[in-house]
């Protein structure tokens, strides 16, 4: 579904990621993981060309993302990233329905949608569609982002420490609802996050990257079990 190959990307003259060659299958939930700095945001932007590469391809659905307007690709890719970004003054539903009415869907249309994404994201319709997103606290509000990354039903979805902020129990109940999400829609998840807990209960694949660079990419499993590298096994807190 993705696939770097050798891409690279410079800030001012400076590598903040090198060489990184990755493949996100269909269906596939991938977590990029490292720690601040190491080139997750970057790597997730230049997906939906947020952040345009400068070296190497990516392809998307077998296609350089340069044959895409970056505008389609948004539209066919959920965004989701801590600092939510809701509009203020937007009602939820106005806020999830963001790309839905960009497409032009029908008034029903959109407006049974937005009622199952909050009743699939445990917010109660009746209570939460008009409200305001300073009428929410943080979780909820983390809930409403993820809702309208998913409105469209994108084929890709990108979130980008999308529970950062939040308390562990929070945490908790919104990993189990993206992990519940993702068994029932299978769609192609890439999540960036430095929490090792949450990589471990969300991944089918883990990407740990460092410096700009991919350290080592696996399973869970694999990752915990057969670390690369000392710094792999430092990582994710290998006792042996
Ligand atoms: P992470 O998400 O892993 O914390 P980022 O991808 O955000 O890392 O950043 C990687 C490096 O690139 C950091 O050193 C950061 O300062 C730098 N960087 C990111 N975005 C920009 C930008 N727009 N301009 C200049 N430097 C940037
Ligand atoms: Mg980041």
């Amino acid at each position: 579904m993705i696939h770097f190959k050798q891409v690279s990307k410079h800030f001012a003259g400076k590598a903040v990621v090198r060489d990184l060659t990755l493949e996100m299958a269909k269906g596939e939930f991938t977590v990029l993981i490292g720690t601040s700095g190491s080139g997750k945001s970057t790597t997730l932007k230049m997906i939906n060309r947020l952040v345009e590469h400068d070296r190497g391809e990516i392809l998307f659905a077998g296609e350089p993302i340069e044959k895409f307007r970056a505008q389609d690709l948004r539209r066919r890719m959920g965004y989701a990233i801590q600092s939510i970004g809701l509009f203020p003054h937007w009602t939820v539903e106005e806020n999830i329905a963001t790309v839905p009415q960009l497409l032009k869907w029908p008034k029903v249309k959109i407006r049974d949608r937005v009622t199952e994404l909050l009743e699939l994201l445990n917010l109660d319709p009746k209570q939460f569609r008009h409200r305001y997103p300073h009428q929410l606290s943080g979780g909820q509000q983390q809930r409403v982002g993820v809702a309208r990354a998913l409105a469209s039903d994108p084929e890709v979805l990108l979130m980008d420490e999308p529970f950062g902020a939040l308390d562990p129990v929070t945490r908790a109940t919104l990993q189990e609802e993206v992990a519940r999400i993702h068994k029932m829609t299978h769609r192609t998840i890439v999540l960036v996050t430095h929490d090792i807990d949450e990589a471990l209960a969300l991944a089918d694949r883990i990407v740990l990257l460092n410096d700009g660079q991919v350290v080592q990419q696996g399973t869970p499993l694999e990752l915990l079990t057969q670390p690369a590298t000392p710094f792999v096994r430092d990582f994710f807190g290998g006792s042996d």
